[in-house]
């Protein structure tokens, strides 16, 4: 509803999480693990989808992957309270196997949903599938740490905690990385100051009128047959 806080939306969201059948991850769930955290600190951390212990608490990153996170969090002066924390897929894919894509575009919608209603200034994805969701067809040992620039938003690709606790090189990076998100926020001032977003939703506009223009000069095959 129109009127709703953002926390009545997120209850919202959580509650139909917890009743979801959309996707076959329903059936061996113990608990769905909607998300949880603060709504106004403008972080978001979307990692893969719950594992054993997400499962069982229905909270997310709450094993060593989540610890790590927490750590990772306290690097920078930040607790897991004071961010959004969810998964890309709600349900624990069983055995921990990978979400398939039938069942990421089944929960896409809640993720909309979330993104919507946190209105994140930066998104942070842990994982290949938070990656792919927003970063298309990108390599992690590329860009991890580097921001995107979208949507007014900065999108930040990490690699996945659990990634960290197997490779100690890893767990460097992401503690390099996640050092960098207070530099990484001022540049997202400094963007919306300079008007940065407005002019590109401005030429993404302009782009399409004249599209759509020349697509208007150029005969269509129906009209043609009509000769
Ligand atoms: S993973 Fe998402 S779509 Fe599938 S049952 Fe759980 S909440 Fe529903």
């Amino acid at each position: 509803m129109a009127d709703q806080s953002p926390e009545q939306v997120l209850d919202t969201i959580g509650a139909e999480v917890r009743a979801c059948t959309a996707c076959r991850l329903h059936e061996k769930r113990t608990k769905a693990v909607p998300g949880e955290g603060a709504i106004k600190s403008g972080i978001m951390f979307i990692g893969e989808g719950p594992g054993f212990h997400e499962d069982q608490q229905g909270r997310p990153f709450v094993g060593q992957a989540g610890k790590l996170l927490e750590e990772m969090l306290a690097a920078v002066g930040l607790r897991r309270e004071q961010v959004f924390i969810t998964n890309v897929v709600k349900c624990r894919p069983p055995g921990n196997r990978d979400p398939q894509p039938d069942e990421i575009a089944a929960c896409n919608a809640f993720l909309e949903r979330q993104l919507t209603a946190i209105a994140p200034r930066i998104v942070v994805t842990l994982g290949r599938y938070s990656l792919a969701r927003f970063f298309p067809g990108a390599k992690i040992s590329a860009v991890h740490g580097e921001p995107k620039f979208a949507d007014g938003r900065a999108y930040v690709p990490f690699y996945h905690p659990a990634a960290g606790l197997r490779t100690p090189a890893i767990k460097q990076m992401l503690f390099e990385d996640i050092q960098k998100l207070p530099e990484i926020a001022k540049q997202l001032k400094e963007l919306h100051e300079q008007g940065y977003f407005e002019q590109k939703q401005a030429e993404t506009a302009e782009a399409a009128v004249s599209d759509e223009a020349a697509a208007a000069d150029e005969p269509a095959s129906d009209q043609l047959s009509l000769f």
